[in-house]
């Protein structure tokens, strides 16, 4: 018998056969509300007759020309959409199949960018612990996540070197302002560079509000603009990841720009596409782009479905319905509202221990101890657990593991999709009290 190898080979998955709104419909008839779009993916539910119409149609015109010979309609209609929105300088564009791809290509756009600029000796990246940039081993190998990275380490490059995220609820120290921490937490790339020798460091990444690895953190305000400041003073390139926190997730199209900065490489995914198409895309400075046109003209790199035509059609609707309809608006509005209600359901609860997030990107924390903030034992798998009480409820939520060493405790990743009504996010808010409850009550 052929089998699929899912992510667990020890559960059944039931078959998703339809979408209404932020519900999937399975087989035996079941609806389950997307609270988390899948992985932040779903942002406009999984029914939009319009972007529908416009693959329909892009498939009917032309489903693909390879980008070694054509330029196509739909990827020059998003280019131009994406980067007439874009924090300033980021001009130019490169369309990939997802978030993966997207980091790979924004690490070898700034290698390239590099060496044509006479700087080979710039060879080492800067990440940051608690962060996940993707599963190809590039993209792996720049991201501080231990779990994902364990098996895979003797395959991972040598050259990445970690500092500390900005995690205020973890690292803030108690009566520290909120800048002095940002400033704090920032200089640690300052540090990290003069060990290494500044001009020997290629690129620093960071998610802007840090998603799959710690559930929704936001940079504190004046982080990103320091971190800024030291790639400059260094000439090293500041790569944004915005796969899962971009496209309108925390309430502006990008996520920098709630803080101001905008990076020489902004990443983006997920949301681009919302599900409907598999696309992904790299923004990048003039600097970048010149360094490459007017060196050797030609970016050493790529991928089959580059600049993919049925990919941006898909991709071009969606971000216009984000805009028809003021999306933003909405997400920004129930985004608040989701905070209010989880913080009246849960601000007092003895095992939730922070409550966060941008937006419709939201996250909560979860303890064995409100005062010490020790999280539970992650044998005890706390996230599983809620994962699988919400889905025997209907609900889909984004659960992940905390951390035997105390730096980060289970939590819950919610990113519901920019059409949320009231009704839905109180069923969200309802069956996920209940979960909580289940599966608190099989821990020790
Ligand atoms: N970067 C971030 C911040 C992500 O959250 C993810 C996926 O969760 C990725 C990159 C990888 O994206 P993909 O799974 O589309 O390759």
């Amino acid at each position: 018998m052929t089998r699929i190898l899912h992510r667990s080979t020890r559960q059944s998955y039931p078959i998703a056969v339809g979408g209404d709104g932020p519900y999937i419909i399975a087989q035996d008839g079941q609806r389950y509300l997307d609270a988390s779009g899948g992985a932040a993916v779903s942002c406009l539910g999984h029914s939009r007759r319009d972007v529908i119409e416009a693959v329909q149609a892009q498939l009917d015109r032309l489903p693909y020309a390879h980008t070694a010979f054509f330029s196509n309609q739909p990827s020059e209609e998003l280019a131009e959409h994406l980067t007439s929105r874009a924090p300033e300088g980021l001009e130019h564009v490169y369309f990939v199949s997802g978030g993966s791809e997207a980091n790979e290509t924004a690490l070898k756009l700034a290698r390239q960018a590099a060496v044509e600029r006479g700087e080979s000796q710039r060879t080492q990246i800067v990440a940051r612990h608690q962060s996940y940039h993707g599963n190809t081993l590039g993209a792996l190998g720049a991201s501080g996540n231990p779990g994902r990275r364990a098996l895979y380490g003797p395959l991972l490059a040598d050259n990445v070197h970690f500092i500390d995220p900005c995690y205020a609820y973890r690292y803030q120290e108690a009566g520290e302002s909120d800048l002095d921490y940002a400033l704090r937490a920032a200089d640690q790339l300052e540090t990290k560079l003069q060990e290494l020798g500044p001009e020997t460091v290629l690129a620093f990444i960071a998610e802007p509000v840090v998603g799959a690895t710690l559930g929704a953190v936001p940079a504190v305000e004046g982080y990103l603009k320091r971190i800024r400041e030291i790639c400059d003073r260094h000439g090293v390139t500041l790569i944004l990841d915005e796969v899962m926190s971009g496209m309108g997730r925390t309430g502006t199209l990008y996520a920098c720009r709630q803080d101001g900065v905008a990076p020489d490489l902004l990443t983006c995914a997920k949301g681009l596409g919302a599900g409907y198409q598999p696309v992904g895309a790299v923004l990048m400075s003039n600097a970048i782009y010149d360094a490459i046109a007017n060196g050797s003209g030609a970016f050493q790199h790529g991928f089959t479905y580059i600049g993919h035509p049925t990919a941006c059609a898909g991709a071009l609707a969606v971000q216009r319905a984000i805009e028809r309809d003021d999306l933003l608006a909405n997400v920004i509005g129930q985004g608040d509202k989701l905070r209010a209600d989880l913080t009246a359901h849960f601000g007092k609860h003895p095992h939730v221990g922070d409550i966060r997030g941008r937006g419709l990107f939201v996250g909560m924390e979860l303890v064995a101890d409100r005062a010490t903030k020790a999280p539970f034992d992650p044998a005890e798998k706390l996230h599983a657990r809620i994962k699988s009480a919400a889905f025997a409820r209907g609900l889909v939520c984004y659960p992940n593991g905390g951390t035997a060493d105390g730096t980060r405790g289970d939590h819950v990743l919610l990113a519901p999709p920019y059409i949320l009504e009231d009704s839905h996010r109180e069923e969200l808010v309802e069956k996920l009290e209940a979960a909580l409850a289940d599966a608190l009550g099989q821990v020790s």
